[in-house]
């Protein structure tokens, strides 16, 4: 079937039968980058109703029309692993949200800490990226991006049934070394988890000793080596999706 492979994420509900008015910018992507035309199946999702297949109905330069069919697959919840992180650099920052959606997150907390520069993050510009990188990772979840919390705003109002993997990379220059991550995993139950992951900087010593002193939170050492932000959240949802996650 011509086209099917292209996915695109909508906002309208999806039904048999529904018409889906196009943006300027999905018809450009469709008519003018991926030169369809009126005919043509694709997959549209939206977050809610599953995935379904769709066929152009109508192709202009400024917008279009769908016209949904039927389902191909149904609605799935994402792991309930939510990922809270200090942004940083944009690029970087760009990563770390797609690199979240692949790997199943269900929800984004940006976070202000002591180091975090506020200024790095744009809430449509991430719930964009999150948009890209469901469409192109098949998922028909999309989780939410929520907007910059201060930590300790964060920490107060915490449901503490969450627990929070905490990165901490002071663990890793522990004399007489930390913990390994598989026999820390090995000790935690599935459930409701949230991993927390610094900016550049690190973590403040304040910052730190409040963590601490969290019941519900889980300090890890990601190893000997000081790791790039966007590198420790990708290994540390990839540890999480093996162990407690979806991947088991
Ligand atoms: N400048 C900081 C320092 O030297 O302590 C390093 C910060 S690191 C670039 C950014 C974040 O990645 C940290 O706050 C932590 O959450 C995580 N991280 C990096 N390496 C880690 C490790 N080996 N173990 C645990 N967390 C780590």
């Amino acid at each position: 079937m011509a086209g099917a492979k292209i996915r695109l994420c909508v906002d309208h509900p999806l039904g048999p039968g529904q018409s889906l008015p196009l943006t300027e910018a999905q018809a450009h992507y469709l008519f003018g980058v991926m030169r369809i035309g009126v005919g043509t199946a694709l997959l549209v999702f939206n977050g809610r109703d599953g995935e379904w297949r769709a066929m152009v109905t109508a192709a202009g330069k400024r917008g279009g029309v769908l016209a949904c069919e039927e389902q191909t697959r149904p609605q799935l919840a994402a792991p309930d692993l939510w990922l809270l992180f200090a942004p940083v650099k944009k690029a970087r920052t760009d990563f770390i949200v797609e690199k979240a959606v692949e790997l199943g997150a269900a929800r984004l907390i940006p976070v202000q800490s002591d180091f975090t520069n506020a200024e790095r993050i744009r809430p449509d510009k991430a719930a964009a990226h999150v948009r890209e990188a469901a469409e192109q990772c098949e998922t028909t979840f999309l989780p939410e991006v929520a907007a910059l919390t201060p930590l300790p705003r964060l920490l107060s109002g915490w449901d503490p049934a969450r627990r929070i993997l905490w990165a901490d990379e002071s663990a890793a220059r522990a004399s007489g070394g930390a913990t390994s991550p598989a026999a820390l995993f090995a000790s935690l139950a599935p459930g409701a988890w949230a991993i927390l992951i610094g900016p550049e900087g690190g973590f403040s010593d304040k910052e730190r000793a409040h963590l601490r002193s969290l019941p519900f939170v889980v300090p890890i050492s990601l190893g000997p080596r000081i790791l790039r932000a966007e590198t420790a959240a990708l290994a540390l949802m990839t540890l999480w999706q093996a162990h407690l996650g979806d991947w088991r």
